[in-house]
């Protein structure tokens, strides 16, 4: 999925307002993308892959900081 506004995929799964209650009920869930900060609505699908690749990129992140820390 791409961001309707600049086109980047960097997606981020966006918290829940009351005014999203609507199309949570018709499964869509609020994102945000990384770039330009758009709020946008994905299908539930698309949340679930969103969320996956964040939980990948938190991974990464913990496996940089510790590689980091090991002297050379
Ligand atoms: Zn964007």
């Amino acid at each position: 999925m791409r961001c309707p506004s600049c086109g980047s995929s960097h997606l981020r799964l966006s918290h829940w307002k009351v005014s999203d209650l609507f199309f949570l009920l018709t499964l869509r869930f609020p994102a945000r993308c990384w770039l330009c900060r758009e709020r946008t609505r994905v299908s539930i699908l698309q949340a679930l892959t969103i969320r996956r690749l964040q939980k990948k990129e938190h991974h990464a992140h913990a496996k940089h900081g510790a590689s980091r820390k090991t002297p050379i």
